[in-house]
């Protein structure tokens, strides 16, 4: 069979997806699956099962990361791989994350019922913790395995119930022996839902992101004083809930008073002690602020910076400022980008330019070598929520673009 004609089986790759969905599934129609908890695991196991029934080398990395590889004819130039995460949200969709990995495997499928054979090896990989959210920060395993994180710390991070990443990684039994260390690799693709309205609204099939914004994560601590909130009068409150209000207001309005081109969003908030008689004493909140321009953002935070030092100021509430994360943005490669637009228009999809505003394991391949994402359309915009839904045959369309790509790739020399 011509190369050009080969096609993802997209039943196969609804059938994986519907499969994988009842792992850790809500009965909202989302999915539960928080990284190393028991879902994880079990998500885990069927993908290695998975890897296993076509014949694919699996290795299991220090961070969890899954990998699976598939010879090419020089196994020593270096792989193509591609692939995305298992994890998800707390109440998440059965499609991030999780599209890229089945997609991937259903690209691995189709190369090995047809007998394919690639010049360079092909590979296949699950990202340990990219949501970030019951360990801090995203994209960890991605980040440790491109030399931006430190393991030790990473194995270091606690969740809400004061459980520790490495002792989750092993109590599930998925913390491997191979470095978690980037080796050499020729292109690297991730396909994923858009997590956005825009290509539903341009009406295209497949989204060809640019590159994807910078990502900044800060952390806010405010000292209040508690007291009976009858007896004391509103004069001369130390109300770090107030001060909060104030501060949270300013990350609003803050891409607006820059110029636009960035959002800026506060997402979690903690206050102590919570209760409604109570001047609250303490107040912990989060700042993510995200641009293509990353001057721009730090820019804002220094914006912020005077805004929060004034509410605190104002209120008499002593303030902490952590800044915890910092991604620079992301240009993909452009030679990638370039065989994106080229197979989507063979294979008879239209498709849209665009960047991600969300962070992704790309990000962390694309400072080490080349990378390039295919977005696919989210119905309605939705992510990260349980109504999270994306069609059948845009699955498939995106899993024929990455099929496609991966060839593209294998066969260079
Ligand atoms: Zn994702």
């Amino acid at each position: 069979m011509e190369i050009s004609g080969l096609r993802v089986n997209g039943k196969r790759l609804q059938e994986s997806l519907e499969e994988m969905a009842k792992i850790g599934a809500t009965p909202a129609g989302g999915v539960q699956r928080l990284t190393l908890s028991d879902e994880d695991k079990q998500a885990r196991d069927l993908f290695v099962k998975w890897l296993k029934e076509i014949d694919l080398d699996v290795t299991i990395d220090e961070m969890g990361s899954i990998f699976g590889r598939r010879p090419g004819k020089n196994n020593d130039l270096p792989p193509v791989f591609s692939g995305s995460h298992i994890d998800s949200q707390p109440k998440g969709g059965r499609f991030d994350g999780i599209l890229g990995v089945m997609g991937a495997l259903e690209v691995m499928r189709t190369l090995h019922e047809n007998e394919v054979e690639t010049e360079r090896p092909v590979m296949i990989v699950d990202w340990t913790n990219e949501e970030g959210s019951r360990f801090a920060p995203a994209m960890v395993a991605s980040g440790v395995w491109a030399g931006k994180l430190d393991r030790d710390w990473a194995y270091s991070r606690t969740d809400r119930n004061g459980k520790v990443f490495g002792e989750e990684l092993e109590r599930i039994g998925y913390k491997g022996t191979v470095p978690a260390k980037a080796w050499p690799f020729h292109a690297y693709y991730e396909l994923h839902i858009e997590q956005g309205p825009i290509l539903e609204g341009e009406g295209k099939t497949i989204g060809i992101p640019k590159g994807i914004l910078c990502l900044h994560w800060y952390d806010i601590y405010l000292e209040g004083k508690a007291n009976q909130v009858g007896p004391t009068p509103m004069e001369g409150r130390n109300d770090a809930l107030v001060a909060a209000a104030e501060m949270i207001l300013a990350v609003q309005s803050v891409p607006a008073r820059m110029g636009g081109n960035m959002v800026a969003t506060v997402g979690e908030i903690q206050n102590y002690p919570n209760s409604r008689n109570i001047i609250p004493d303490g107040v912990h909140f989060t700042v993510d602020i995200r641009s293509w321009d990353d001057d721009l953002a730090l820019r804002a935070w220094e914006q912020l910076k005077i805004d929060f030092q004034a509410a605190a100021d104002r209120n008499g509430c002593p303030m902490r400022l952590e800044e915890t994360w910092r991604v620079e943005h992301t240009p993909f490669a452009e030679k990638l980008v370039g065989f994106l637009a080229q197979k989507a228009e063979a294979l008879g999809y239209s498709s849209h330019p665009m960047v991600s505003g969300a962070g992704h394991d790309a990000s962390y391949m694309n400072m080490l070598g080349d990378a390039a994402m295919i977005f696919i359309p989210s119905i309605g915009g939705r992510s990260h929520v349980e109504v999270e839904n994306s069609r059948w045959e845009d699955c498939a369309a995106g899993a024929d673009v990455l099929l496609h790509c991966v060839l593209e790739s294998a066969n260079e020399v």
